[in-house]
């Protein structure tokens, strides 16, 4: 797949709510084909880094570039379209609706159709075919195929996990940003999570905020490691874990 690229930078990025330095002057740079996990302790503010690569929250200072493309100030929709795709912490999944439904809305209210731009007004058949064919297969991707038309509230824990992430997949992200994908699981469901984390890696690249050590030492070719908003490691996995103030902070080891 040609030489690895670049897709996410981050840069002093800076978000203060009041008083508090939630995220403080944070540089990261997300590669095609590559996982990067993103620790630290409760409140460290791997959440609020997440929310601004993604858009969803504007920071105080510091830049987003995706792609080659400024886009610190543009919405998520707008980031959406440039090829950005999140899963949220706490899950977003209507639990009436069915996977095939839930995956569809995900698609829908993230699509690359703009409908304001004439120059995509005859291509709107094509765009709904086009989608149903990502929906399809993103659910194929994140093995619920045979939970295609099930409601999502009557799958398992396990599969509302990967629910998640086939929602996320459904734009065709190429940067995935995935906020504790493996929270709440029991041993087996977390296995088969890394798995698929591990089938993703290719061809996107991933920023994964997760607790799961064994997870994050498994999956990840780079390691970031926050604490009170600031990185103070940040290195390949065997660097961090050398890292003699990541054991006195963190690790406890
Ligand atoms: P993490 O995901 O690492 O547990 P968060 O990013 O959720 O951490 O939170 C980092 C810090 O920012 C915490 O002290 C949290 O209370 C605070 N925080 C997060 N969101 C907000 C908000 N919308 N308003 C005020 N404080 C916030
Ligand atoms: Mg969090």
């Amino acid at each position: 797949s040609g030489t690895p690229e670049v897709l996410l930078s981050a840069r002093e990025l800076t978000k203060r709510f009041g008083g508090l330095a939630a995220v403080n002057g944070v540089n990261l740079d997300l590669w095609r084909d590559r996982i990067h996990a993103v620790i630290g302790p409760n409140g460290a503010g791997k959440s609020t880094l997440t929310n601004l690569l993604s858009g969803d929250i504007l920071p105080t200072a510091g830049t987003v570039t995706l792609g080659g493309i400024d886009t610190t100030r543009h919405s998520p929709e707008a980031k959406s379209q440039r090829g950005l795709g999140r899963s949220y912490q706490k899950t977003n999944i209507f639990s009436s609706f069915t996977v095939w439904d839930n995956v569809r809305l995900a698609a829908q209210s993230r699509r690359r159709y703009a409908p304001w731009n004439p120059a995509q007004w005859f291509t709107r058949a094509d765009a709904q075919a086009t989608t149903n064919a990502s929906c399809e297969r993103a659910i194929e991707l994140a093995g619920l195929t045979s939970r295609t038309n099930t409601i999502a509230a009557t799958i398992s824990h396990g599969e509302q996990r990967q629910l998640e992430i086939a929602m996320t997949l459904a734009t065709e992200p190429q940067v995935l940003l995935l906020d504790e994908p493996l929270a709440g699981m029991g041993q087996a469901e977390a296995e088969r999570m890394v798995e698929l984390l591990l089938k993703l890696k290719k061809g996107h690249a991933m920023c994964l905020v997760e607790h799961d050590m064994d997870a994050v030492f498994a999956l990840a070719d780079r390691l970031t490691v926050m604490v009170n908003g600031q990185v103070i490691a940040s290195g390949t996995p065997s660097e961090v874990r050398a890292d003699t103030a990541v054991q006195a902070a963190y690790l406890g080891e």
